[in-house]
């Protein structure tokens, strides 16, 4: 049967202590114990259900954590104060000196910067290669490589990862597939599909309302309680907590999602097919042009569409900008980073969120100056924001006013 992750979530069932229909906040840093004993059982990992000290969890994790666990079919979950704040730690916990991580090329700005420019510190080194070919990813996998990563859709040139390819990669040569599953909550499930672990940042379509950062790390139970040892546990140690007051508000936008998603998705198919109909070179995996298209279209829980993420190439950084600027003075959206808002965002990768990324690599793997990332928002009424969207490049001779 067809894997439902929307229903997975609402099947939970939530007190607060004295019935509320939302579980109570646990307002506390530290937990009292009845007994000295069961305080030493928690130190050591062996006293389900009692909490100790919140780096280590807190009841309003805890929820969280089991609601995207639900959503992505895992066992389990630990939630973090970002989406970084949950990624490095995953890495940190697989990898020790003299490891090898093959990662995708085209991947979240920090994550690149993270495994290019930090990690080596720690002499671990990571081999960056076109994802969408298999043979190449494997080509690429060494004696020391411990770990295989991605994500499902990457940030910002929206390639499909093949998961269940990849996966049969990793288990072939003893690896833990990791996926950041970002840019395609609930459309996609990768756990699903054959990852060991999946990641999201919450600060995107997850919260949704552009109010905080977070993150989660969705795996096994034995994988979670790894990162949250007192001893040696990654999560625990680097202490990248999420607060409870925090965990409990994005608990309450998660329930909203499943219907954004399909908004989003919604909106920017409209959008992407009246841009690519326009002539303007546009990438989004719900077009037929997109080259994963099939391979998202396999993988997807069908429901939630294609995602609100979409690229545009406008031709040059300039007309980028220029074109931006007006969109934002018309109200059409903010010229802003990050995605997943109510309102549509937009930003010119290439010179902020994938700054990171050498000009040099940016070329190589086709993130070109003039292209913009769109982030599609709720809008009501997308046939009125295509016209006014139209009407702004029209102004700027990026399009030809149309013939009556
Ligand atoms: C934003 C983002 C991250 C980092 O998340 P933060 O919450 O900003 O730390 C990681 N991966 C992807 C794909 C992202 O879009």
């Amino acid at each position: 049967m067809a894997f439902k992750p929307a229903n997975s979530i609402q099947d939970l069932q939530y007190f607060g202590e004295f019935g509320g229909v939302n579980p109570s906040i646990s307002d506390s840093s530290t937990y009292t114990f009845l007994s000295a004993k069961t305080m030493f059982d928690t130190f050591e990992g062996n006293a389900d259900g009692c909490y100790l000290y919140s780096r280590h969890s807190t009841p309003s994790n805890l929820y969280l954590g089991e609601a995207l666990a639900a959503m992505e079919g895992t066992e389990t979950a630990n939630v973090s104060a970002s989406g970084m704040g949950a990624i490095t730690p995953v890495l940190m916990q697989l990898c020790g000196a003299g490891d090898h991580v093959v990662s995708s090329r085209t991947i979240y700005g920090g994550t690149y910067a993270f495994l290019k420019n930090f990690t080596p510190r720690f002499n671990i080194e990571t081999s960056f290669v076109d994802i969408t070919k298999l043979d190449v990813v494997e080509a690429a996998i060494t004696k020391n490589t411990k770990v295989l990563y991605c994500e499902s859709v990457s940030n910002p040139l929206l390639e499909v990862a093949d998961i269940k390819g990849l996966a049969e990669i990793a288990k072939r040569h003893n690896l833990k597939l990791i996926v950041d599953n970002t840019f395609s909550p609930l459309s996609i499930s990768p756990a699903k599909l054959g990852a060991d672990v999946v990641i999201h940042s919450l600060t995107k379509f997850i919260n949704g309302s552009s109010d905080t950062v977070g993150g989660v790390v969705c795996g096994t139970q034995e994988f979670i309680n790894d990162l949250r040892n007192v001893n040696s546990g990654a999560s625990m140690l680097l202490g990248s907590t999420m607060d409870s007051l925090r965990a409990a508000s994005v608990l309450k936008n998660l329930r909203t999602l499943h219907i954004r998603m399909q908004q989003h998705s919604l909106n920017a198919t409209y959008l992407a097919e009246k841009f690519e109909n326009d002539g303007l070179k546009t990438v989004y995996p719900g077009l037929a042009s997109h080259p994963s298209h099939e391979l998202f279209t396999s993988m997807m829980n069908e429901k939630y569409g294609f995602g609100g993420m979409l690229t545009v190439d406008v031709g040059s950084l300039d007309k980028a900008n220029e074109l931006m600027e007006l969109m934002q003075e018309k109200n059409l959206g903010y010229l802003a980073v990050s995605l997943g808002f109510y309102k549509t965002l937009f930003s010119a990768p290439g010179s902020s969120t994938s700054s990171e990324i050498p000009e040099e690599e940016q070329k190589e793997m086709g993130l070109s100056d003039g292209l913009i990332r769109f982030s599609i928002g709720l809008d009501a009424d997308i046939e009125r924001t295509y016209n006014m969207m139209r009407e702004c490049m029209e102004k700027l001779n990026i399009l030809e006013p149309e013939m009556a």
